[in-house]
């Protein structure tokens, strides 16, 4: 297995601003261990961010305006901050594969299994699996590296993932330990 970190729109407008989840907190520790980790085994790292276009972006008429491109609110929260190495893959829709690098990068990386991590569950998380799925990508999804606005669309948009892309769902020890087996 050849897995890369793919953190989603863990943003300043997703956690602190215009379309603050309350409980993106809570994946805040989870996810700084899970970045620390990956770094330190050489397991790329890479942020999948919103970077909507000002104004006529089209997912503006179903959340209202978020993550601008170039704004404060579509830079990465100051707790996750991208590091040297790091790589960050701008989007426009909820998919991180949908009109951007991001299979190119992956393929020049010789990656085939994603850990998808960050905002939402139910909505970018579940959309990029999507796409990855379709890619023949294996999908792990840390069961505390992810969240949704409310504990139900957090939970079935976990059991749907699992059911509908065959995403192994991994509590933080299991998912250590896989990505500490990864480099041994
Ligand atoms: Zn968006």
């Amino acid at each position: 297995m050849k897995p890369a970190v793919i953190v989603i729109d863990m943003l300043n407008d997703f956690v602190h601003g215009s379309l603050k989840c309350e409980r993106a907190q809570r994946i805040l520790d989870p996810l700084q261990q899970l970045l620390e980790q990956a770094r330190g085994a050489g397991i790329p790292v890479i942020f999948s961010n919103d970077a909507h276009t000002p104004g006529i972006d089209h997912e503006f008429e179903v959340w209202g305006e978020h993550a601008v491109a170039g704004t404060p609110g579509a830079q990465v929260i100051p707790e996750l901050e991208a590091e040297e190495g790091d790589y960050q893959v701008p989007k426009r829709r909820y998919s991180g594969f949908y009109g951007t690098d991001l299979q190119m990068l992956l393929e020049e990386l010789g990656v085939d299994t994603l850990v998808l991590a960050g905002l939402h569950t139910n909505i970018c998380v579940r959309h990029t699996a999507a796409d990855a799925f379709y890619r023949g990508y294996r999908i792990i999804v840390p069961t505390d590296g992810v969240e949704a606005f409310t504990e139900e669309d957090h939970l079935s948009g976990l059991d749907y993932l699992k059911q509908v892309y065959g995403a192994e769902l991994l509590g933080p020890d299991e998912l250590r330990e896989r990505l500490a087996n990864v480099t041994a």
